[in-house]
C-alpha cells in the first residue's frame, strides 16, 4: 500500500506491505496494522475515511494445502493474525471440512486483534479450533481462563496439534516466525510440513 501525497514521510518511504485480512470475494479489502509512531502510521491514522491509496498485488503464496484430509495448524502472534483471519473465513465460506487449529499468542486480551470474532467463529464452526494464549496477563484488566505463556510444543501436544499428518503455517514478525520454526524443527517436524510468511519490517 502506497500513500498518495502524505503530509510527512521518512527514510522508510511511503509504501508498506500488508496482508489481506479479509477472505476473497468480499466487496471490500481489509488490512490491519499495528500502530506505531512512524511517519507512515501517523499519516495512516490521520487519514479521513475514503482517502485514496495505491495498492499493488496481491503477492505471496500462503494458501492452505489441497489435501483436506490433512489438518492445518496455524501458529501466530500479534498482527501476524491477518493472513490467518482471511484463510479461516475463506475455508468456512467454501464449506471446507478440514480441521484447522489456530494458535494465537498475544500479551493481553486487550491487544489481540479479531479475538472476539475468532472466538465466536470457533463456537459456530466445529472444524475450527482457536487456542488463544496470553503472555502478560499480569498487565491485563480482563479476566482470562485460557492458555498463558508462549506457544510451545507442549501446548500443541495438549491440544492434539502434533500428529504426523498435520501441515503447519507460521506468520508474523520475523523474530516470532523464526522462533516458531525452530520450535517445530526441534520437535522433529520436517521443513516440507511447515509454511511460513515473515512480516519483514517489524
Ligand atoms: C509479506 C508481508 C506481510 C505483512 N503484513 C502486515 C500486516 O498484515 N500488518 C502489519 O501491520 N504489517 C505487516 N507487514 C509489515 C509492514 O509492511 C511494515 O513493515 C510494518 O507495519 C512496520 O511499519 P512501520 O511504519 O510501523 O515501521 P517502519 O517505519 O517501516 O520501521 C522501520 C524500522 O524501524 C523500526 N521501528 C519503527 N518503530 C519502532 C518502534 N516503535 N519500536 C521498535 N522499532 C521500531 C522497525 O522495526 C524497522 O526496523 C507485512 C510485511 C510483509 C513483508
Amino acid at each position: 500500500m502506497t500513500l498518495q501525497s502524505p503530509k510527512e514521510t521518512d527514510d522508510e518511504g511511503d509504501t508498506r506491505a500488508f496482508s489481506i485480512a479479509s477472505p476473497p470475494g468480499e466487496e471490500s479489502l481489509t488490512v490491519a496494522t499495528r500502530m506505531r509512531d512512524t511517519a507512515f502510521k501517523r499519516t495512516l491514522a490521520s487519514m479521513a475515511p475514503g482517502t485514496p491509496v495505491t495498492l499493488a498485488g496481491g503477492f505471496g503464496d500462503l494458501v492452505l494445502h489441497e489435501d483436506s484430509s490433512r489438518p492445518a495448524v496455524l501458529l501466530t502472534g500479534g498482527i501476524g493474525i491477518t493472513p490467518f483471519r482471511s484463510i479461516v473465513l475463506d475455508a468456512a465460506r467454501r464449506g471446507l471440512r478440514r480441521q484447522i487449529s489456530l494458535f494465537y499468542s498475544n500479551r493481553r486480551p486487550e491487544d489481540a486483534a479479531f479475538l472476539d470474532e475468532l472466538r465466536e467463529f470457533a463456537r459456530t464452526h466445529p472444524a475450527f479450533r482457536l487456542i488463544a494464549t496470553m503472555t502478560q496477563m499480569e498487565q491485563s484488566e480482563r479476566p482470562w481462563h485460557g492458555e498463558t505463556g508462549p506457544i510451545d510444543w507442549a501446548m500443541l501436544v495438549r491440544h492434539a496439534a502434533a500428529a504426523g499428518s498435520m501441515i503447519y503455517y507460521v506468520a508474523g514478525p520475523p523474530r516470532m516466525v523464526k522462533g516458531l520454526q525452530a520450535m517445530l524443527r526441534g520437535a522433529g517436524i520436517p521443513p516440507e510440513r511447515v509454511r511460513a510468511e515473515e512480516f519483514d519490517g517489524y
